[in-house]
């Protein structure tokens, strides 16, 4: 009995420390923002509600819900909660800070809907803003046409961004008509020449925004957006002449609000306390001046800490949420107290920190491609060449005390048996011999370098050539296009199995016919790697990985490459009385393979006519009999109806 209850408590032990392993590969509390962990059981837990710790959905059961509904993976799967959250947690933040200190204005933030436009994203933001007035953010027409239908709240603002031309500046002045606060912001001193020539044709006053260009530069891969050159915004001399023209035209009491971002996924905070010091001169200054300002809208540029390092790196930032905030409100009370003015109303244009946390990808590895491939027959023959002998004895005698050694003399065969082959000295037979040793050879070093407490420094190397590829069922290009174009890290893991120790250092690559398909950035225990350990793939079990915080920019950004479309879509909403804490709301089929080539100019149905064609006639030649004709047919228009990924 006594026995019993021990063996209990190692096993209980032992399952522990493997989770806090886990959480130590893959860093899940640090990018996980209170919404991911690593559960007991072995998987990723999910927590969506924020102001509800004890509502936790495991992401397996989620997983195997949605393959029991027989939808195909890649899927993305949203949490509609996470959004929620998000969005309270931005309103809530500023109300506390504004109340703490003592700040006058309000808080009227919007959300940028180019992070993500997809309808219910959408819907869900406006919906769990309405009581904080929270708005949204246009950045071009099609975005205003939607903005105008959506963001309904009589009390919020809509905000405009962009380049505008006629067309959408007349759009504007309808939001104000049917009364939306929509206010134009001017990015570019011509747009406020139309704009004043409209207001009057229409006799629609504006209201309106001046983009400052400033100084201060964002640090990180998007520092071009502020500075002398860059692409929005006036000058100081811009916004002082603009100014006199809006007097000159009657029409200085319509400048109400003053605008700037300084680029997005600001990485340190001293960027952001430097934005403000400026802003909050040119604020003060312009007050003073009699320009009626009421609001100061700080752009987006509120970072998301993908890589969980808490740094200045790229993917991270030195700062929370509740520090940038601070440093806004705090940074602007103190500006206008020294001066006399009163404080503005804080507008912010928070996209990425909104919405990166409630979408993921999973998708399943499908294959692995291992360094060598399958083993050839390595049967001694007789006359064949030495490099092939030699490197056999060496296979022969490897042990502890040689690998060493053993591993720089194969290492230098394997190089003269190309130029040896080059020579026409070596078969074909011979060279795959050679390469089907040298792959045995180097797993065996491995394995023996590995009991050893001290690896010598050029053998370390030996478990990066050694690395698998797994492959994975998705498009990079599609999926996660900032992983591609700029580098982005974003968090990367398997969905189960985190209480084993995974044993393979891994890269991953796409199902496209391009060799940039692929992901070679992850999180590392330090720095970033290369690789990824993950596990030791079964046979009869499937194995899912999971893509993170792919909810800003990467949702909606991805391209058609191959032809792979968009993918299957689960919403998922949190539900205390549910045992397992959720359900599925909705499913939004992705594309099938109709639907990109559509986009692409075909016309399914006339193809499918031609296969026919082709097919009925073989069949009047007797070259395919009709029963197993029909069922080509069938087949050809299955397969247009069908899901562009692997099944
Ligand atoms: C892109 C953009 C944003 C959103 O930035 P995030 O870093 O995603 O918060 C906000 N405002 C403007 C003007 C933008 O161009």
């Amino acid at each position: 009995m006594k026995n019993h209850t021990n063996n209990n408590n190692t096993a209980h032990i032992a399952k522990k420390c493997s989770v806090e392993s886990a959480e130590k590969i893959y860093r899940v509390n640090r990018w996980g923002d209170g919404y991911f962990n690593v559960g007991e059981h072995g998987s990723i837990n999910v927590t969506p509600r924020y102001d509800q710790p004890n509502l936790s959905i495991n992401l397996q059961e989620v997983v195997d819900e949605i393959a029991a509904e027989g939808i195909d993976f890649p899927v993305v799967i949203r949490f509609h909660d996470i959004l929620r959250s998000q969005v309270e947690r931005l309103n809530r933040t500023f109300r506390k800070t504004i109340e703490e200190a003592d700040y006058e204005g309000r808080y009227l933030g919007v959300f940028p809907v180019k992070v993500n436009q997809m309808r219910e994203v959408i819907e869900e933001i406006v919906r769990a803003g309405k009581r904080f007035d929270y708005g949204l953010e246009a950045g071009s027409k099609p975005e205003l046409i939607a903005a105008l239908a959506y963001n309904t709240n009589k009390n919020s603002l809509t905000i405009l961004n962009g380049y505008k031309d006629e067309e959408y500046l007349k759009l504007a002045l309808l939001g104000q008509k049917i009364h939306r606060n929509t206010i134009i912001v001017i990015e570019k001193f011509s747009e406020l020449t139309s704009l004043i020539k409209l207001s009057k044709s229409l006799n629609i006053k504006p209201v309106i925004g001046l983009r400052v260009k400033m100084m201060v530069k964002g640090r990180g891969k998007w520092e071009s957006s502020s500075g002398e050159r860059a692409k929005f915004g006036l000058s100081i001399a811009e916004i002082l002449n603009a100014i006199d023209l809006l007097e000159q035209e009657e029409l200085k009491d319509t400048i109400k609000l003053l605008h700037f971002h300084i680029g997005s996924q600001l990485t340190d905070i001293r960027a952001i306390k430097e934005a403000i010091q400026e802003s909050s001169l040119i604020y003060t200054q312009l007050v003073k001046q009699g320009v009626p300002l009421e609001y100061v809208d700080v752009g987006g540029g509120l970072a998301v800490d993908y890589d969980g390092s808490q740094s200045t790196n790229d993917s991270s930032c030195n700062y929370d949420m509740e520090e940038y905030i601070a440093d806004i409100i705090y940074g602007f009370k103190q500006s206008c107290d020294l001066e006399s003015v009163s404080h503005p109303h804080i507008v912010s244009e928070s996209g990425r920190a909104i919405t990166a946390h409630h979408s993921c990808v999973v998708t399943k590895i499908i294959g692995e491609i291992q360094p060598g491939g399958k083993s050839y027959n390595t049967r001694k023959k007789t006359g064949e060449h030495f490099i092939v002998t030699n490197i056999r004895e060496i296979e022969n005698s490897l042990s502890v005390d040689n690998f060493q050694e053993s591993y720089n003399d194969v290492t230098q065969l394997k190089e003269q048996a190309m130029q040896a082959f080059k020579l026409s000295v070596l078969t074909l037979d011979e060279l795959a011999k050679i390469e089907t040793m040298y792959w045995r050879i180097l797993k065996a070093i491995e394995k023996l370098s590995q009991k050893e407490e001290f690896i010598p420094e050029e053998l370390k190397e030996i478990s990066e050539i050694l690395s698998s590829q797994y492959l994975a069922n998705f498009s990079v290009f599609q999926s996660a296009a900032d992983s591609w174009a700029i580098d982005q890290v974003l968090p990367i893991m398997p969905i189960s199995r985190l209480n084993e120790t995974p044993s393979k250092l891994c890269s991953l690559v796409d199902i496209t016919c391009d060799s940039d398909g692929k992901i070679d950035k992850f999180i590392g225990e330090e720095a970033i790697a290369q690789h990824i350990p993950l596990h030791q793939l079964n046979d009869n079990e499937d194995y899912y990985i999971g893509i993170f915080l792919t909810g800003a920019y990467q949702d909606v950004m991805g391209d058609m490459h191959n032809l792979f479309g968009r993918l299957n879509e689960v919403h998922i909403v949190s539900y205390d009385d549910d045992p397992k804490d959720f359900y599925i709301e909705e499913v939004v089929k992705g594309s099938s393979v109709k639907n990109v080539l559509s986009t692409m100019q075909y016309t399914p149905e006339i193809m499918a006519q031609v296969v026919k064609k082709e097919i009925d006639k073989q069949i009047q030649r007797g070259k395919i009999n009709p029963r197993e004709g029909v069922n080509w047919i069938d087949f050809y228009e299955n397969c247009l109806d069908g899901y562009t990924y692997l099944k």
